[in-house]
């Protein structure tokens, strides 16, 4: 294609970008402190605040929805799995045209909204104001966070309406709850009624109106018929694997995907990282569409994990702990030994395309548990300092992402080796997560034990 100058329009466009244009990142802090900056004041609340101003819609939404989609992660521009780009997930798929209509009312390139984060959240503020619009929203309900639920969840894009109800009570749950980003973006929690209008008789997310009968703890979303082969496993074909995978988009962006025919992609199951949940998409005796890779499609559950592989943030405990018990589940129905030649990546199909689950994806804590060292330790912070830094990582070599107080309980999810430290309890190379991407030196930490935990899992 020939570039051709850009008109009057685009070159407006491209002033207001400049204009919006989010600062470089703020030097980081003194180490010896928490690296989160204070509240709302991250590297991306400009561009929320100008977009939020500019459509008048409310800052606190732009934020859930972004978060809820991406942790507020541009991946440098590139798409989900289902053509969604930015931290706003601007969709460009068969179904779903967000980006489309994005260019169309901000009058911004294309290019800009999937690569520039201040355009990207200008874009979203824009089309969820027009379908706020286009549900009769007036001027003065606009401050109403209830009243835009209409509008997140047909920006969702779901074709289902529980998924379009699973979709949109995401956002709202992190409204409720509130949240922090690793990037410094936050939102307080707050009571919020959620106006789910004609959403509210579709059947509700946390059991998706029926359970999976193959796995008693998934909800049920059955896959399109398009998307997923009709067979009678295990006796017209053994399943002999387990393929691990990341989404490469939310928990309902996921499973709405697979309900689209234009897809022609499902998965088994999908965890959901906040908190473990699944949802079954396929039964196990068919055949789903996961490996890129017919044989081993034939021959292997697939199991879907909600994030980018890029981004640790979304690899929490819950998530891991959640899909090791249904893979354990699954090698005892199916016989399936519980080691890393049955149990493995999508990028180790033959002829994989895809990286997923990516180096973020910690097989060793991961297989010990499938293999049933599922116990949580505890312990007792032990400083003379007043905090304990935590770590993004099993080392000092790592950065400070936090702080925990002299006397805490904390929980010890998993052990690693890692720098040697010296400290209350003597000298060790151990190091305990206390959580997703958060670890302490157990030198500083009273658990009852020397170093390891017995029951406790190695990381
Ligand atoms: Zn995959």
């Amino acid at each position: 294609m020939i570039a051709a100058p850009p008109s009057r329009r685009a070159r407006l466009a491209l002033a207001l970008i400049t204009a919006l244009a989010v600062p470089a990142a703020v030097a980081a802090p003194a180490a010896a402190d928490p690296v989160r900056s204070p509240a709302g004041t991250g590297p991306l609340t400009p561009a929320f605040d100008a977009a939020a101003a500019r459509y008048d819609v409310p800052r606190d939404l732009l934020v859930a929805l972004g978060y809820a989609e991406t942790r507020l992660d541009m991946h440098a521009g590139a798409p989900s799995a289902s053509g969604g780009y930015g931290l706003m997930h601007l969709a460009s798929n068969p179904q779903v045209r967000t980006l489309d209509e994005a260019a169309a009312r901000t009058g911004l390139p294309a290019a800009a909204l999937r690569t520039e984060p201040a355009a990207n959240v200008l874009g979203a503020a824009a089309v969820l104001r027009a379908y706020a619009d286009q549900t009769g929203l007036t001027p003065a309900a606009r401050d109403d966070l209830g009243r835009w639920y209409g509008a997140v969840a047909r920006y969702g894009g779901a074709r289902e309406p529980s998924a379009a109800r699973l979709y949109a009570d995401s956002v709202y749950d992190l409204l409720r709850t509130g949240f922090a980003s690793d990037q410094g973006e936050t939102v307080t929690g707050r009571a919020v009624t959620p106006q789910r209008g004609a959403l509210e008789r579709a059947s509700s997310p946390g059991d998706m109106g029926t359970l999976s009968t193959d796995y008693p703890p998934a909800a049920w979303a059955p896959a399109s018929t398009s998307n997923y082969t009709v067979a009678s496993r295990p006796s017209s074909h053994r399943v002999n694997y387990v393929v691990i995978h990341m989404t490469q988009g939310s928990y309902a962006g996921s499973i709405s995907w697979f309900q689209n025919p234009a897809s022609q992609v499902s998965a088994h199951y999908t965890f959901r990282s906040s908190d473990g949940a699944v949802t079954q998409s396929v039964r196990e005796k068919d055949i789903a569409w996961h490996a890129g890779n017919w044989t081993y499609n034939t021959q292997s559950i697939g199991i879907e994990h909600e994030g980018y592989v890029d981004n640790p943030a979304w690899f929490t405990d819950a998530m891991y702990r959640a899909s090791a018990a249904l893979t354990r589940s699954l090698t005892t129905k199916y016989g399936i030994p519980r080691d890393r030649s049955h149990i493995i990546g999508h990028v180790e199909v033959p002829g994989a395309t895809h990286t997923d689950p990516g180096p973020n994806w910690n097989w060793t804590y991961y297989m010990q548990l499938v293999n049933g060292v599922t116990g949580i330790g505890s312990g007792t912070v032990n400083t003379s300092s007043a905090n304990l830094n935590v770590r993004s990582g099993p080392g000092t070599g790592y950065a400070i992402v936090g702080s925990v107080a002299a006397g805490a309980t904390v929980s010890v999810y998993c052990q690693a080796a890692g720098t040697t430290v010296t400290g209350p309890s003597g000298t060790s190379n151990v190091w305990n997560r206390i959580g997703t991407n958060r670890w302490v030196a157990d030198v500083y930490v009273n658990t009852g034990h020397s170093g390891y935990i017995p029951g406790v899992p190695r990381c």
